[in-house]
């Protein structure tokens, strides 16, 4: 009896066991050091065989999209096994630090969103979520999310219903 040959999507999911708190889509098979999944894929006979991040892989998968040039597929949920698509995000590598750091891989539990004593608005920060949201067109629950701020400050802020006139600029 031959083996059903599995699409790459029914392939991807033979790894997943999904967390119904986080939603995340934990990965299962083999990982690298830092818990990124990782699979191979293609074939050795028409020398295609390569081995690929399973995120990555799951990002150009579920999007139909190649990853552009130097693009780094990053994590809204800080999980570095998760391939939720809903989860992942293009970036760079500034982004990824940035985000990090807004993030706060160590910060302490229970001190996120609006309960975080720093999740206080000043112009720098007005000004990076409005640009966030108007260039990278990031949406509000990410940006909820990067900045440790609640749904409805951000939206007030993207909305500018607060923060406003514009701070003068600067020449
Ligand atoms: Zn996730």
């Amino acid at each position: 009896m031959k083996l059903k040959k599995l699409n790459p999507y029914e392939r991807l999911m033979s790894f997943v066991v999904k967390d119904k708190l986080t939603e995340c889509w934990n990965w299962t098979g083999a990982k690298k050091k830092f818990g990124y999944g990782y699979l191979m894929i293609g074939s050795r006979i028409d020398n295609t065989r390569k081995t690929v991040s399973a995120h990555r892989y799951a990002y150009t998968i579920f999007n139909q999209i190649d990853i552009p040039k130097n693009a780094w597929v990053l994590h809204t949920c800080d999980n570095p096994s998760c391939i939720n698509p809903n989860h992942l995000y293009l970036g760079d590598r500034r982004q990824n630090t940035l985000d990090r750091e807004n993030r706060g891989r160590n910060k302490i539990p229970g001190l996120s969103g609006e309960n975080h004593p720093n999740a206080k608005l000043n112009w720098d920060i007005v000004e990076k979520i409005r640009s966030d949201y108007e260039v990278l067109k990031y949406k509000i629950c990410l940006l909820s999310y990067v900045y440790e701020i609640n749904r409805r400050t951000i939206s007030d802020v993207v909305n500018y219903k607060t923060w406003k006139p514009e701070p003068p600029k600067e020449d």
